[in-house]
């Protein structure tokens, strides 16, 4: 038989033993260790650690890993086999995050802002206060172990937050429960949670690029950046299909003059034949417009597949891994099993 492999957990001294065939996040859990996570499936990267010692396989490549990632020493726990003992450096808590917690969440409004797309506000009544970090997510509870992340689109600001939420045909929640959700009804969340957030202590110049309602935790970082001197210069790519997509773009355009140095560049891959801006895939603009991508803190979110092309276009021209975060909106499944991203 053959034995189990010791994972060390760093910060910390945490340590927990994983079997060869099962993934270092099942071992983790199964042991009582918290490591962060969300989908499960290797598309939101949620689960990345940097891994300090040892060597890990994967059955299948997951999405969310770029090979220049894992040469730089990434791994993602959920689909990782060991091959030996490893340390791993699993990022703690954004500092000013409070712990997650389960409450109670009322709805207050659900406003349809395109035809896909639903803002949905929600208030917190049971918490002294909302100490999130922007780029965090929370999770609806739908019973029976069941979940759905979202992330938070707005900067903390009392008991109050907005979700903007894409429906998908047919899904469960965003098509079947939100569409039936009246004002004063009442949800139960997880939050806050995730590792997603701005590291403006890197004082490096940012570079956000978001697909769809992946604006959202994009959103809620940079209104905290809105007027504050230290903000670095930002660069925002957002990528939608057509025009009517663009359901933030007034606001963004407002922000001009209230974050430092800030582009704010719209890119449609259907537009119709009046518009006059970017066209294609938000990641090629980017690259056409930025080709030496070695000094930025990198920012993606929204569609596993625009990230993970993105990764790896970036990483060709410039990106370190180490200052290139993302936090894909893949999906949650009951069982977890043979899932297709789109
Ligand atoms: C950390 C995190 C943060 C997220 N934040 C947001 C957010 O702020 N806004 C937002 O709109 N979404 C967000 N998502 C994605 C969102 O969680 C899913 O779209 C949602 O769970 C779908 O729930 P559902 O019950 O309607 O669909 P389900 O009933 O769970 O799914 C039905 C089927 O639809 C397909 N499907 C579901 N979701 C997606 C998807 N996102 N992409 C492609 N196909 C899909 C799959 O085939 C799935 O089997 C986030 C995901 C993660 C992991």
């Amino acid at each position: 038989m053959t034995r189990p492999f010791r994972v060390t957990v760093q910060p910390g001294a945490a340590s927990f033993e994983v079997q060869p065939e099962e993934s270092v996040l099942d071992a983790a859990l199964r042991q009582g260790v918290p490591l962060a996570h969300e989908c499960t499936f290797g598309g939101c990267g949620t689960c990345r650690v940097a891994l300090l010692e040892g060597q890990v396989r994967y059955d299948e490549w997951p999405l969310a890993l770029s090979d220049g990632e894992a040469a730089a020493g990434f791994a993602l726990m959920c689909q990782a086999r060991a091959c030996s003992d490893l340390v791993i450096d699993a990022e703690p808590r954004p500092a000013g995050a409070a712990e997650p917690v389960h409450t109670r969440a009322v709805v207050r409004a659900v406003t349809p802002v395109t035809d896909s797309v639903i803002h949905l506000e929600l208030e917190l009544p049971d918490l002294p206060a909302l100490q999130y970090v922007p780029g965090q997510h929370l999770n609806i509870l739908l019973g029976d172990g069941v979940h759905r992340s979202f992330s938070m689109a707005s900067a903390p600001a009392g008991h109050r937050v907005d979700l903007h939420v894409r429906r998908i045909p047919g899904g469960h929640f965003t098509d079947g429960v939100l569409p039936q959700l009246q004002p004063g009804a009442v949800l139960e969340v997880e939050l806050p949670l995730g590792r997603f957030h701005c590291r403006t202590q890197d004082y490096r110049p940012l570079l956000m690029v978001a697909t769809g309602t992946g604006i959202a935790p994009i959103k809620s970082m940079l209104e905290a950046l809105l007027d504050d001197p230290d903000c670095p210069p930002v660069w925002l790519y957002w990528g939608m299909r057509d025009e009517r997509d663009l359901y933030l773009d007034e606001l963004l355009r407002s922000w001009q003059g209230r974050l430092y140095e800030f582009s704010y560049v719209p890119v449609l891959s259907r537009a119709g034949s009046g518009w006059t801006g970017r066209r294609g895939h938000v990641q090629q603009a980017v690259l056409e417009d930025l080709p030496d991508l070695s000094e930025h803190g990198i920012y993606l979110c929204g569609s596993p597949a625009m990230i993970a092309e993105a990764k790896q276009a970036f990483v060709q021209h410039g990106a370190d891994p180490r200052h290139l975060h993302a936090d894909g909106f893949s999906f949650q499944q009951a069982d977890h099993t043979s899932v297709a991203i789109a």
